[in-house]
C-alpha cells in the first residue's frame, strides 16, 4: 500500500514537473518537482518486500554517486548534449540488462504478454545503449560528425528492424528459445549503431530527442515486464515527450521525420563553395572600438546568440552591454533559433542564467519580420542558424532550414574567432556580405572590450 501511494505521488510529481518545464519562469521548479518524484519512486521501490539483501543496491548507489556527482558538477553547459547522450546510454544498458535477467529467470513460466514486453524492453534498451554511445562519439568528435553511410543502408536498417520484430514474435510463441533471445539482443545492439551512424551534421538535435524517446519506451516496456506502475508512467512520459520534441525539432528545421532518419542530412557536398568565396572576397573586419562607436548611434539592436556564446560563457557580458545600450535609449531584443547551441533550449537557459527577461527572448518566426527595421544585428558565436545558404543554395546540406534573417538588417556584426564553419561544417556567405562586419576574437573578451 505504501509503495502504491509513493508511486502515485511520484507519478503526479512527474506530470507537474513536465507541465512546469514548458515555461522558463517555472522550469526550475519543474525540474525540482521531477527530481523529488524520482526520489520518492526510488525510496518506494527500496521498501519492496522482495528485496532480501541490500548490499548490491548500496554498492550500486555508492558507485553511481561517486560517478554522478562529479559528472553533474564538473561537466560544463557546452558539454550537456554529450552528457545527456551518455546518460541515455546508461539508462539503455540498465534496462536491457534488467530484461536479460528477467528472461533468464522466468523464461519457462512467462505469459505471452510478459515475453513480448521483455522482448521490446531488450530491443529498445540495447538500441538506446549503442545508439547513444554513437551520438556521444559524434558530439565529442571521436567519430566523424557527418552522416556515415554505406550502400543499401536504408534497406539493411529497415530489414534489421523487421527481423528484430519477427524475433520478438517468435519468442512470444516460443519463450524458451534462448538462441533467438540472444540473437535479438545482439541484433538490437547492432541496430543502435545502424540507426545513428547515417544521421549527422545539423540533424543531431533530432537524434538526441529520439534516443530520449527510445530510452522512455524501453523503461515503459520494462514497467510492463516487472509490473511496475511508476516505470510504465515515467517511461511513457519520457518516450512521448522525447518523440514530440523530435517532431518539433524536425519542424524547426523544416525537415520531415523520415528524411532525417533516412536522408543522411549533413553529408558534406563536394565543393559547395559559391563563386563569391572562390574569388577570395574581401572580409570587412572591425575593432571593438569601432563597434562601440556604431552602437552609440544605433536605435535598435537584435542579439543573435549561438553555440559560440555558450563556449565563451559570454551571457553575463551580453547583459551588461545590453544595459548600457538601453540606458543610451537603444531597444535590445534577443532572437532565439530553435536549434541554436547544442541542445534544445540552450540559448534560453544561458540568457535566463544572466537574468535577461523572458519577454525579450523572441522566437524565430516572430523576430524575422523585425530585422529589416533593425540597425544592428549582433551575432554572437552563431553560424549555421544565420547562414543564408539555407535559403538560396539548393546544393547546401542545410538548404530549406529556416534561419534568422539577420542579413536584412542595416548592419550585421559577427563576433567569432575565425572564418571557421559551425557544426554543419559549411561556409557562410553572410560573413562576406557588404553589410557585415566581422569582429574576430573570443566573444566574451570582445564584448568586454566593447562594453
Ligand atoms: P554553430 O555550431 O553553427 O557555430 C558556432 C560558432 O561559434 C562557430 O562558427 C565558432 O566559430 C564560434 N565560436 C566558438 N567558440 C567561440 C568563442 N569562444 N567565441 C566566439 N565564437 C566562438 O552554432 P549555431 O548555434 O549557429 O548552430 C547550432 C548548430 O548545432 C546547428 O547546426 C544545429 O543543428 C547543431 N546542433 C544543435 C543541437 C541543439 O539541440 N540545439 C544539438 C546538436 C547539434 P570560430 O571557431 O571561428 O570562433
Amino acid at each position: 500500500m505504501i509503495i502504491a501511494i509513493a508511486y502515485f505521488i511520484s507519478s503526479a510529481l512527474f506530470l507537474l514537473g513536465l507541465r512546469d518545464i514548458t515555461h522558463p519562469s517555472t522550469a526550475r521548479r519543474g525540474t525540482s518537482l521531477a527530481a523529488l518524484g524520482m526520489f520518492i519512486a526510488v525510496v518506494g521501490t527500496l521498501l519492496h518486500q522482495d528485496i532480501v539483501d541490500y548490499r548490491w543496491i548500496v554498492a550500486g548507489l555508492v558507485i553511481g554517486t561517486i560517478i554522478g556527482i562529479p559528472m553533474g558538477l564538473k561537466i560544463p553547459m557546452t558539454k550537456m548534449p554529450e552528457r545527456i547522450a551518455l546518460s541515455h546510454s546508461f539508462g539503455g544498458i540498465a534496462i536491457a540488462l534488467v530484461g536479460v535477467v528477467e528472461y533468464y529467470r522466468h523464461a519457462g513460466v512467462m505469459t505471452a504478454v510478459q515475453m513480448g514486453t521483455i522482448g521490446f524492453e531488450v530491443f529498445f534498451g540495447a538500441v538506446t545503449f549503442t545508439g547513444s554511445l554513437m551520438a556521444f562519439g559524434k558530439l565529442q568528435e571521436l567519430l566523424p560528425g557527418r552522416p556515415m553511410t554505406f550502400p543499401k543502408q536504408n534497406i539493411i536498417t529497415v530489414g534489421s528492424i523487421a527481423v528484430a520484430i519477427a524475433l520478438i514474435f517468435f519468442l512470444v510463441v516460443s519463450p524458451t528459445s534462448t538462441g533467438i533471445f540472444n540473437l535479438l539482443l545482439v541484433l538490437s545492439f547492432v541496430l543502435g549503431v545502424l540507426v545513428v551512424l547515417p544521421i549527422g551534421g545539423a540533424d543531431m538535435p533530432v537524434v538526441i530527442c529520439l534516443l530520449n524517446s527510445y530510452a522512455g519506451l524501453a523503461a515503459s516496456a520494462s514497467g510492463f515486464a516487472l509490473n511496475n506502475m511508476v516505470l510504465i508512467i515515467c517511461g511513457a512520459l519520457d518516450g512521448g515527450s522525447g518523440f514530440i520534441l523530435a517532431l518539433l525539432m524536425c519542424k524547426a528545421m523544416n525537415r520531415s521525420f523520415s528524411n532525417v532518419l533516412f536522408g543522411a542530412f549533413g553529408t558534406v557536398v563536394a565543393a559547395p563553395k559559391s563563386a563569391a568565396t572562390a574569388e577570395k572576397p574581401t572580409i570587412r573586419s572591425g575593432t571593438p572600438e569601432e563597434v562601440a562607436q556604431l552602437f552609440k548611434q544605433a536605435k535598435s539592436v537584435i542579439v543573435i546568440p549561438g553555440y559560440g556564446m555558450a563556449v565563451a560563457q559570454a551571457q553575463h557580458t551580453v547583459r551588461e552591454l545590453a544595459s548600457i545600450l538601453e540606458k543610451n535609449g537603444t531597444t535590445v531584443k534577443y532572437a532565439i533559433h530553435p536549434v541554436a547551441g547544442r541542445m534544445p533550449g540552450h540559448m534560453n537557459v544561458l540568457l535566463a542564467e544572466a537574468d535577461i527577461p523572458y519577454d525579450k527572448l523572441i522566437d524565430m518566426d516572430d523576430i524575422n519580420p523585425e530585422f529589416p527595421h533593425t540597425d544592428i544585428s549582433l551575432v554572437i558565436g552563431a553560424n549555421d542558424v544565420v547562414n543564408p545558404a539555407a535559403k538560396t543554395d539548393t546544393a547546401s546540406p542545410i538548404y530549406g532550414m529556416p534561419i534568422l534573417d539577420v542579413e536584412s538588417s542595416k548592419l550585421v556584426m559577427v563576433l567569432k574567432r575565425s572564418m571557421n564553419p559551425g557544426f554543419a561544417g559549411i561556409d557562410n556567405e553572410l560573413f562576406i556580405r557588404p553589410n557585415t562586419m566581422m569582429v574576430f576574437g573570443d566573444a566574451k573578451q570582445t564584448l568586454l572590450k566593447i562594453t
